[in-house]
């Protein structure tokens, strides 16, 4: 007996570019939405084999952007943590701060919309949205055709928003000069135990939405605490986008980079 043939899934529609935000779409166009799980049987173990070639190649064009970063004075910050953190509110929050004062781009991924880069957009901020279609993090070339995609001149801070997922964003160097991972108040304070490479591969912490953390019986101390133990080499801060406590101190560590 024949199983019947798996429906095609259909390919999502990409957001356009608009005159205001820049839409890079590095969605593979042979990528479909997943079906449910199940029948027919899932691949098999080559899936490995392809991770590490992927990888490699990965490894390469990140060090061809570090360079490119380096040669071009700017720094570049790679945002990682769950959905729902508060990435993008952050760097709103940042660049109202900073944008005016010192030149600023964005690379703001997600695997549909333009959303966020609607958000981030401002007057002399490039910005451009990477579309991932499929894919659940960022690699270096897509990063290299965000790169393409805006205007680099006077930049000194390139901040990129990663796909919200506190998972294999982790294996993926994109170049960057610090990795930033957020972990917010309106999560549980294991989170940094449970997801270790996303916490041991940062440079800085974010604890974010400290204005909830009382009202969400969140236990701050004990967060804290998780996250000393699961990235002991990274800084650690501690804000409110939403009403601009511990800013200060996040802003002066990004003004130090430089
Ligand atoms: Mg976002
Ligand atoms: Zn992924």
């Amino acid at each position: 007996m024949t199983a019947p043939a798996q429906p095609a899934p259909s390919q999502p529609t990409a957001p356009a570019s608009t005159p205001d935000v820049v839409v890079v779409d590095v969605r593979d166009p042979a990528d479909t939405l997943p079906p449910p799980p199940g029948d027919p049987a899932p691949r098999g173990p080559r899936v490995v084999d392809l991770q590490v070639r992927i990888l490699d190649e990965n490894d390469r064009r990140a060090a061809v952007n570090r360079e490119l970063f380096r040669a071009r004075g700017l720094r570049a910050l790679n945002f990682v943590s769950s959905p729902g953190a508060g990435k993008t509110t952050l760097l709103q929050r940042t660049l109202g701060t900073l944008a005016p004062e010192l030149g600023c781009a964005v690379l703001v991924g997600d695997l549909e919309t333009a959303n966020d880069a609607q958000r981030l957009r401002r007057p002399g901020v490039p910005v451009a949205q990477i579309t991932t279609g499929g894919t659940c993090h960022l690699d270096a070339s897509m990063i290299q055709r965000g790169l393409a995609a805006i205007p680099l001149d006077g930049v000194r801070l390139l901040f990129i928003e990663n796909v919200g997922n506190l998972v294999c964003p982790a294996s993926f160097d994109l170049g960057e000069n610090r990795r930033i991972t957020l972990v917010s108040c309106t999560e549980g304070e294991d989170k940094p135990l449970k997801y270790p490479p996303m916490f041991s591969s940062a440079h800085a912490v974010v604890l974010t939405k400290i204005d909830v953390a009382d009202a969400m019986g969140f236990d701050r101390a004990l967060a804290l605490a998780n996250i000393r133990r699961a990235a002991p080499q990274a800084e650690v801060f501690e804000v409110s986008a939403k009403t601009g406590e511990g800013c200060d101190a996040w802003c002066a560590y990004l003004r130090a980079l430089l």
